[in-house]
């Protein structure tokens, strides 16, 4: 590549090849989210520093290592969004959204996060999240996870799994923590490097370690149930009633923590076996003191994001239209003198047909070069104006695949011609 300028690290293009699945996952999710009554907001890239580091927590992984900051030429700190909901509480509350009000949100676009890039991560991905807002009862918790059922379920993507659990409320992890200091300590002689940093800092996260040889300690350490208090468990009771009776299936996975601070309550995780150490494609939770934490009302809230890269590798191929990016029809113009009577061809016939595919050839060249375009296009016929046909206001029609002579059209009758061979 010599010297040629290539994009960062981590941050990767997608190309047209990928495109249609990306718009088919897109679309399907956001039509049943509008199907669920939740409403889009679009919400800067760019945040001040400030509204993520007291969002996350001081000592998430997040915070301490992978955000994008840097100062703007106002002296502002401001980073590149690593996640949602901090931008989502922030709008809300200077907005006004909540007064009164229990809306249910959800947005999407690139996140950044500065992480070691990997298969299933990278630098810059690209999230769709929700955010329902004023609403304190298991239910909404419920609606979440049975709206992804129902995502997964369009999107013809089979075998995931659904973990559940409950981090109750802060005091409930206040003395849970404690409990999970004690034991780590007693054990310290166990622990590696991370999570002697983490027992400092942010002991449950030690649960969340990936480190093989950690995994017995873990497994023998203390359960949050013991430490819930009465009203998260209730909550968390009638939660797993909902999905029972909604026929969905779960495991309650009580080492489920999630990297952030403000969760409490509700934390869940959608998993496949299929993307390899990197499986987790969706995950939320409840975070019903962080709109108070900023200075808004006391506001219940629940959300979850799923990650768009890890769901595209998912994606069977039949599913996505593929075949829907491609131009059915490629127009030859044989002479520079027929461009604008192909021009206004063109433009009628998208007018008429407005499902018609028709790339119209430009950059002139001889008959024989064009000919050889259309093809490599995918077309399934060529339309040749040539000089001829202007003469005789004709086009001559040409199938490109498969068997079928050219045979010619009046320009007047092209549109049905086109519509009867196409099916549009
Ligand atoms: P992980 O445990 O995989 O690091 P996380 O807890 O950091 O995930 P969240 O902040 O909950 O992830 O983000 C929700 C989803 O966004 C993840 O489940 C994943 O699908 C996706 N995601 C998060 N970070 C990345 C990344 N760096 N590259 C690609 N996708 C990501
Ligand atoms: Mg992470």
């Amino acid at each position: 590549m010599g010297n040629n300028i290539q994009a960062v690290r981590g941050m990767h293009d997608i190309l047209p090849e990928a495109t249609p699945c990306w718009q088919f996952l897109e679309k399907t999710v956001q039509d049943i989210l509008h199907q669920y009554g939740y409403r889009e907001i679009r919400i800067p890239i760019l945040e001040k520093t400030e509204l993520f580091e007291r969002s996350l927590g001081e000592q998430t992984d997040i915070v301490t290592k992978e955000m994008y900051t840097f100062t703007d030429r106002n002296g502002d700190s401001l980073t590149l969004r690593p996640e949602g909901t901090a931008g989502c509480v922030r709008a809300g509350i200077e907005h006004g959204l909540y007064q009164g009000l229990a809306p249910r949100l959800w947005y999407a676009g690139p996140m950044f996060r500065h992480e070691r890039p990997q298969k299933g991560r990278t630098r810059q991905f690209h999230q769709i999240g929700v955010e329902s807002f004023g609403l304190h009862g298991p239910d909404i918790d419920a609606e979440h996870i049975i709206m992804c059922a129902r995502m997964w379920k369009e999107l013809g993507i089979n075998g995931l799994t659904l973990e559940i659990n409950t981090l109750g409320t802060d005091a409930t992890r206040r003395k849970y923590r404690e409990a999970l200091v004690d034991y780590f300590q007693s054990h310290g002689d166990q622990l590696d490097e991370e999570s002697r940093t983490r027992l400092a800092k942010n002991p449950l996260r030690i649960l969340d370690s990936k480190h093989p040889p950690l995994q017995k300690l873990i497994a023998g350490a203390p359960a949050m149930n013991d430490y819930l208090d009465a009203e998260s468990a209730e909550h968390f009771s009638r939660l797993k009633s909902l999905l029972d009776s909604a026929g969905i299936t779960y495991t309650v996975n009580p080492r489920l923590v999630r990297g952030l601070d403000y969760y409490n309550k509700t934390v869940f995780e959608w998993i496949s076996d299929r993307l390899g150490a990197q499986g987790t494609v969706c995950a939320g939770g409840r975070y019903d003191g962080l709109v108070k934490h900023f200075g808004g009302p006391a506001t219940p809230a629940a959300g979850f994001a799923m990650g768009l890269e890890r769901l595209t590798e998912l994606i069977p191929e039949a599913s996505a239209d593929y075949a829907a990016r491609i131009p059915q029809v490629y127009l030859i113009i044989a002479d520079d003198a027929g461009i604008p009577a192909g021009i206004r061809i063109a433009e009628e016939l998208r007018d008429k047909l407005p499902g018609l595919r028709l790339l119209m050839h430009c950059g002139g060249g001889g008959f024989k070069s064009q000919f050889k375009k259309a093809d490599k296009s995918g077309a399934e016929y060529a339309l040749i104006l040539g000089e001829n046909e202007l003469q005789t206001r004709t086009i001559g029609i040409k199938p490109l695949r498969g068997e079928g002579q050219q045979f010619e059209c009046a320009w007047t009758e092209l549109h049905k011609t086109l519509a009867e061979r196409l099916g549009n």
